[in-house]
């Protein structure tokens, strides 16, 4: 399998190639716009072909790339079946799979973070956008945001993965790259030995500023990361 875990630095934003092959069908998980001619330069480095590009939710600190990709490589966007973005051409609803080249991601709703996001799971790994971060959570305080949403995402649906699942995140501030549910259920700060109780009067006392595209970025990225003119 071809995994490559790409990172924007401006917005700590993690995005991810996959594809079961060279030369075969390749998936990006959360693109950023500013990037889109470096994805498409590497996935024909490698010899691939872009099928499919996804957002787990609409996000509020970067542009999208989904809709630049599909200009340039004609592939198809997808989120999950909550999400307002009417441009994007796949929603993807509760269990659903999404086929790869034989790379098999199931479609998990898990909203917290916003009331629409959706993580990715595959056999080894699960990808969590900001619902479950590394040693954190995603925060709760807009775009539908929900702590309660957020504490069930987390305990009752990805912590029923196995403890040996990866988990690979949207975001991350502080160098990491990887975690493991059985991590997470054990050592992460928000969660572990916390009730929902505490667990939502911590992320309603983060008091944390908006980040600094919002304004730009959710309308944009509700048309696929075109321009939204004002
Ligand atoms: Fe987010």
């Amino acid at each position: 399998m071809i995994f490559r875990q790409l990172y924007d630095k401006q917005s700590s934003t993690y995005t991810y190639l996959l594809a079961s092959r060279l030369g075969g069908e390749a998936v990006l998980i959360d693109p950023v716009e500013e990037y889109a001619n470096m994805y498409v330069t590497l996935i024909e480095q490698l010899g691939l072909r872009l099928v499919y590009a996804l957002d787990t939710h609409t996000h509020a600190d970067h542009i999208t790339a989904l809709g630049a990709l599909r200009e340039h490589t004609g592939c198809i966007t997808a989120m999950g079946d909550r999400t307002r973005a009417e441009c994007v051409d796949l929603k993807l609803a509760e269990d659903e799979v999404l086929d790869v080249d034989g790379i098999k991601l199931r479609a998990l709703f898990t909203p917290g973070h916003t009331d629409e996001s959706m993580s990715f799971a595959m056999d080894d790994r699960v990808f969590t956008g900001d619902v479950l971060l590394y040693r954190g959570t995603g925060r709760t305080d807009f775009q539908g945001g929900d702590p309660h949403k957020s504490w069930d995402s987390i305990v009752n649906k990805l912590f029923h993965l196995s403890n040996d699942t990866l988990i690979y995140a949207a975001h991350d501030y502080k160098g990491w790259t990887v975690s493991t549910i059985g991590e997470e259920k054990q050592y992460n700060p928000r969660i572990a030995n916390r009730t929902e109780v505490e667990y939502v009067a911590i992320m309603n006392s983060l008091n944390l500023p908006d980040p600094k595209l919002m304004d730009i970025a959710v309308p944009a990225n509700l048309v696929c990361g075109r321009k939204v003119d004002k």
